[in-house]
């Protein structure tokens, strides 16, 4: 696979258990030859996350730093297996790149179907654009049921380098999803939910594993400029020089 151009889950500071500033991680992601960088800190339902104010006050960051475009984002809490999330739709609009995830204690893990419910009424929020870290042990889903709905609703899958590390069964799950991506066509980013600066663009793991099964790597959108800056433009209108 040719070298990523994009980490498109990254912390900083302002997250409460992040340790860098965005002038750090931008500096990094220039450092390794990226061409954007997501910032995506956590949603305020998470005890240390910024406030609404934060996310809504996001548009004061530039597009372009250090020449690296810069995506403001957010990393939305699953709130329940409805689908809510812990930003209002009003202010996800206006976001450039919406992670919408599964974290205890915010939304514990429930039973499969519960889990698979969650993703099918996530795939069908038109303000999510990514499935974050769905690889974790703890909240196993029908793969083929939420895959089918992800890909039916434009939706991409996240395959977080951090959770090879850090989430149970991620070995395994994260394989597992990216066979069915692949048999469904759903397009796929690699990410390395940095909450340190050297580790954005840390993607080695998610990279690793892809190749090992063989994914095409026309699904991978951030692998490719061209490829991430199209997905970019159709989301955000903008970065259009
Ligand atoms: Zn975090
Ligand atoms: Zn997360």
């Amino acid at each position: 696979m040719k070298p990523i151009v994009a980490d498109t889950h990254t912390h900083t500071l302002a997250s409460g258990h992040a340790y860098s500033t965005i002038m750090e991680n931008v500096h990094w992601a220039a450092q390794k030859g990226l061409s954007f960088l997501c910032i995506t800190e956590h949603a305020p339902e998470m005890h240390d996350a910024p406030q609404s104010s934060f996310f809504r006050n996001l548009y004061s960051i530039p597009d372009e730093i250090e020449g690296v475009k810069v995506l403001k984002g957010a990393e939305c809490n699953i709130m329940d297996f409805d689908g809510s999330l812990d930003l209002p739709q009003k202010l996800l609009r206006r976001l450039d790149w919406v992670i919408a995830s599964y974290h205890g204690p915010i939304c514990m893990p429930g039973t499969l179907e519960q889990n698979t419910q969650g993703w099918m009424r996530i795939a069908e929020n038109p303000d999510v654009d990514v499935i974050g870290h769905c690889g974790d042990g703890r909240y196993v889903f029908d793969l083929e049921k939420a895959i089918k709905q992800f890909k039916a609703y434009d939706k991409i899958v996240e395959i977080n380098a951090h959770s090879f590390t850090v989430r149970p069964g991620a070995h395994y799950n994260c394989r597992e999803i990216a066979r069915c991506c692949a048999k469904y066509q759903v397009p796929v980013v690699v990410s390395s939910d940095a909450h340190f600066c050297m580790d954005v663009g840390n993607v080695a793991a998610s990279v690793a594993m892809l190749e090992e099964i063989g994914f095409p790597e026309e699904l991978v959108l951030n692998a490719d400029y061209d490829r991430f800056l199209e997905v970019v433009r159709k989301k955000t209108g903008r970065f259009t020089v």
